[in-house]
């Protein structure tokens, strides 16, 4: 689905037979509106208190059909699930591990491993389903600088 207002969006899923209350009327409009990614529970929170009826089931029940329904798509992070618009959703989360900062890498950065996995084992790889993690520059440079002995934690693994 190309990049649509949230309006037209709401027409289309009405369209297709998604049944439009109040309630998923709002979750749609919060979901679109949402700056890169949201989980279930924050959008159930922002939500909560303004629009009466909507708990955290009928969030987490609406995002899934917006998620079979092409206009979301999520990604698995360490704290669980999050979605993005589906545009939106081609990037690669990098998330260390040691001081929890994110990176993303557009889809444009992981073509070459994308390119490597389907010609030498014919794999279609889907490198934005979940986060990866690793350990940052600069948590490795830190980590370079600790004297031996007075590290804490396993080294990284590199
Ligand atoms: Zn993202
Ligand atoms: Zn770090
Ligand atoms: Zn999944």
């Amino acid at each position: 689905m190309s990049q649509q207002d949230p309006e037209q969006i709401v027409a289309e899923l009405r369209l297709r037979g998604l049944r439009m209350t109040p309630q998923r009327r709002a979750i749609v409009m919060e979901a679109l509106a949402a700056p890169g990614h949201i989980s279930a529970a924050a959008l159930a929170r922002k939500i909560e208190e303004r629009v009466p009826g909507c708990n955290t089931s009928t969030v987490y029940r609406t995002l899934a059909l917006l998620d079979e329904f092409g206009v979301l798509a999520h990604t698995h992070f360490e704290g669980g699930v999050e979605y993005h618009r589906a545009e939106e959703a081609g990037h690669v989360h990098l998330t260390c591990s040691r001081c929890g900062s994110s990176l993303s890498l557009s889809s444009s950065d992981v073509e070459p491993l994308q390119e490597l996995l389907r010609e030498h084992h014919g794999f279609a790889a889907d490198l934005s389903h979940f986060e990866i993690t690793g350990v940052c520059r600069s948590c490795l440079e830190s980590w370079a600088t600790i004297a031996p002995g007075t590290r804490e934690g396993p080294p990284p693994h590199v």
